[in-house]
């Protein structure tokens, strides 16, 4: 087996005890298929039991002030940063994902808790002008409760801090059900927490193989007053009508359909370097992949010839390599799929530039791929591909840019190269998305609110706007003045 950094350890985290169980699931590297660890496979029961913890954590947490909150978030960050390279390796080992990448997610991930160690200091409610001489309005923002945050496996940490950084500061608890895929990051970041000396109860960690159980009652229980989740669009839909029950404050991060538009005046150097970052990152296992790249006609041929001539520079293999760009798919289901992608563009017409099939060093690898002649009748144009493969549709005017970008019931991110200020301001306006790249590949920063429209999700995170998420308004009206 191979060694696991010293601060891991293998238990569910529930009211500040490392609690184990009597049956366990094994967490296996995708790069190798071989088990890294067992983990407690838990259900209703403990859950009922993480929520009754974080519910009693609840009234002392939110009554510290919020400098104690947010030194207890800075602490935690630094013990995150003093641990990245511990993090990034096992990321790297159950996810998969290049080891530079890994990294980036690590410091990615401790931006939230930076940042919202900062705005905690800064949650304020208001006084507004009143509706008669005798009566004044005050505005609290009070904290929301007890949280619930599931996570996917593609970011393992920092979809978590992402959730649980401005839950903390608002003064709220929190219960994580991470991915089955990807737990053993979670609970390392949640030992770092504990080590930062975070109350027992404030955060939570739960551990299941079948998550339904788990998902019912961090759906229905009433004190879950908020209910964060990031993952698929079928699956954050049911959870979602789950919430209905109890009336829950909801945000949901779901999948995207990223349009990736390059316009006959781009510096098409700029975007095809851009398109690299955003198509094959995570080997395309991203919620802001490029999913659709829409290229106008003039300059069709020599960006895919450009696009190709990178693409096929593309190491892949084992994330802990030297030199590797695009580790392995998650699972076999995301092979199948993407291999189902092109076979359905192929027989309707399009044309294989590079790649295509899964890599000769076996198990998940992917070869990175490039389809042209892409058309709206594909599955490539409606459904998220989840994997190296770039199809490119053809366009001519900007109206039908804009049109084909916006036909799809995503709307998370979207790329555009181009030059042109006034084609720049209208592209960028007609987009019916909750993010926009302007020549530019990557766009997460903890700074921006990070969120989609359409089915793409409700609510965002990072940014003031990420906090708000997890508070709720209380009007107070003083009369008899
Ligand atoms: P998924 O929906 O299969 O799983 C997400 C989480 O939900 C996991 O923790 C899983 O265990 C849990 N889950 C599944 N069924 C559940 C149930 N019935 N009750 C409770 N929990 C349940 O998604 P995934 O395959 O892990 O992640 C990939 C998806 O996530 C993609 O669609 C991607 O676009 C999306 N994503 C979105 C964002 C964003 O910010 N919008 C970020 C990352 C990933």
């Amino acid at each position: 087996m191979e060694t696991l950094p010293d601060i891991l350890i293998t238990k569910a985290f529930i009211g500040g005890e490392w609690r184990n169980a009597k049956t366990h699931f094994s967490v296996t590297n995708p790069a190798n298929g071989k088990v890294l660890a067992e983990v407690p496979d838990l259900g209703r029961e403990e859950t009922l039991e993480a929520v009754a913890a974080a519910e009693a954590a609840w009234p002392n947490w939110k009554r510290r002030t919020a400098k104690e909150r947010a030194n207890l978030l800075r602490a935690w960050f630094e013990a995150i940063m003093a641990h990245q390279e511990d993090l990034a390796r096992l990321m790297t080992l159950e996810q998969g994902k290049p080891i530079a990448e890994s990294r980036g997610e690590v410091a990615y991930g401790a931006s939230f808790v930076e940042f919202y160690a900062e705005e905690a200091k800064r949650m304020a409610g208001e006084t507004l002008q009143s509706h008669g001489v005798d009566k004044r309005i005050l505005v609290f923002r009070e904290s929301i409760g007890v949280v619930a945050a599931v996570t996917p496996w593609n970011f393992p940490l920092a979809m978590i801090t992402r959730k649980c950084a401005p839950a903390l500061a608002a003064g709220c608890t929190v219960v994580i059900k991470p991915a089955e895929a990807t737990p053993l990051t979670a609970l390392a970041l949640v030992r770092l927490a504990e080590l930062a000396g975070l109350p027992a109860g404030v955060i939570n960690v739960i551990t299941a193989s079948q998550p339904a159980a788990v998902g019912d009652v961090l759906t229905t229980d009433p004190r879950v007053r908020k209910f964060s989740f990031t993952g698929s669009t079928a699956v954050g839909k049911k959870l979602l009508a789950q919430c209905a029950g109890t009336v829950k404050k909801a945000s949901m991060e779901l999948g995207g359909n990223a349009p990736f538009i390059v316009f006959d005046d781009a510096d098409l150097d700029a975007a095809v370097e851009g398109a690299i970052a955003s198509k094959y990152r995570n080997s395309g296992q991203t919620c802001v992949c490029t999913n659709r790249f829409l290229v106008q006609s003039g300059v069709y041929d020599v960006f895919i010839e450009k696009l190709a001539a990178r693409v096929k520079q593309l190491k892949v293999g084992n994330g802990l390599d030297a030199g590797v760009l695009q580790g392995p798919l998650i699972n076999q289901a995301a092979v199948e799929k993407i291999e189902a992608h092109i076979a359905d563009a192929l027989e309707k017409g399009a044309r294989l530039i590079c790649g295509g099939k899964a890599h000769a060093l076996g198990g998940t690898f992917f070869e990175p791929s490039i389809i042209a002649d892409a058309t709206s009748d594909m599955r490539v144009a409606q459904e998220e591909t989840f994997g190296p493969l770039a199809p490119v549709f053809r366009f001519d005017t900007d109206e039908q840019a804009i049109a084909m970008a916006n036909a799809t019931n995503s709307g998370l991110a979207a790329y555009f190269y181009a030059k042109d200020y006034r084609r720049i301001w209208h592209v960028m306006e007609g987009l019916e998305y909750g993010m926009v790249a302007v020549n530019e590949g990557i766009l997460s920063t903890e700074l921006a609110p990070f969120g989609g429209v359409k089915e793409s999700g409700l609510g965002r995170e990072g940014s003031r706007h990420g906090l708000d998420e997890f508070t709720e308004l209380k009007y107070v009206c003083v009369g008899g003045l």
